[in-house]
């Protein structure tokens, strides 16, 4: 066992420990929650049903659309929860899933998304693809937050989960400070196929993530798999950054 495992354990210890003494606060307002089960043991109702709305599918696809000029979005379809706006309250939903080691917020927001998800995206889709992150940063983090939001999905859709469908090859990097365009070069071949890859032949895959920005992740993933023989590729988020 590497010092690096024993101290990374020895921290998981730790907080687990604090998250049974400490009492669950909401993760967007901070007020303390008596709920112990479900969506609400993480976020309160009131900050729940103030959460803006995304825009409406054919209207967040145009958008990326637009991003992507000529024939370059290989998407056929997108969709979201909420549009939330960097730097807001609301935003601290998504900040709790990645940074907070909530990968139960993920499944609950998962499995909420999966009952709406046939208004959202009425078509047939054949399996869930979590959109990768860097095995590097998977394991910083303790789990691939795509990949919780698409057990959710999975949970109460029954759509089977492909994990491993993609892989991040390289670490990009951080994207945040980047223009679109170079966000787009920047994962553009930053993936590759794996053996799940014969079983997505000629079927209706929906890439799963946690935030729409420039859409440029995900068209890099659904270019991919289109060239493993897809058909079509669609995409889901928690939520849509305005
Ligand atoms: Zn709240």
């Amino acid at each position: 066992m590497s010092w690096h495992t024993l101290r990374q354990g020895f921290a998981e210890v730790c907080e687990t420990f604090l998250h049974l003494l400490a009492p669950r606060c909401c993760c967007i307002c901070g007020q303390g929650l008596e709920e112990t089960v479900g969506l609400h043991r993480f976020v309160c109702r009131p900050c729940w049903d103030n959460l803006p709305l995304a825009p409406p599918p054919e209207k967040l696809y145009n958008e990326l659309i637009d991003q992507f000029p000529g024939d370059e979005l290989a998407l056929s379809g997108a969709a979201a929860l909420f549009g939330l706006r960097e730097g807001t309250p609301p935003m601290r939903l998504i900040y709790a899933l990645k940074y907070r080691r909530c990968w139960e917020l993920g499944s609950e927001l998962g499995r909420v998304l999966g009952t709406v998800l046939p208004k959202l995206l009425p078509y047939q889709l054949d399996v869930l693809i979590p959109v990768p992150i860097h095995p590097a940063r998977r394991r910083e983090r303790g789990y691939n937050q795509a990949e919780v939001i698409a057990a959710g999905i999975s949970d109460t859709t029954g759509i089977p989960l492909y994990r491993n469908a993609l892989r991040r090859r390289i670490a990009t990097a951080s994207q945040t400070q980047l223009t679109a365009e170079q966000r787009r070069l920047n994962v553009a071949g930053a993936f590759a196929g794996s053996a799940q890859a014969a079983a997505m032949r000629s079927a209706n895959l929906l890439l799963v993530d946690d935030v729409i920005t420039t859409g440029s992740t995900l068209n890099s993933c659904a270019e991919a798999l289109l060239s493993l023989g897809a058909q079509r590729v669609f995409a889901v988020a928690i939520a849509r950054a305005l």
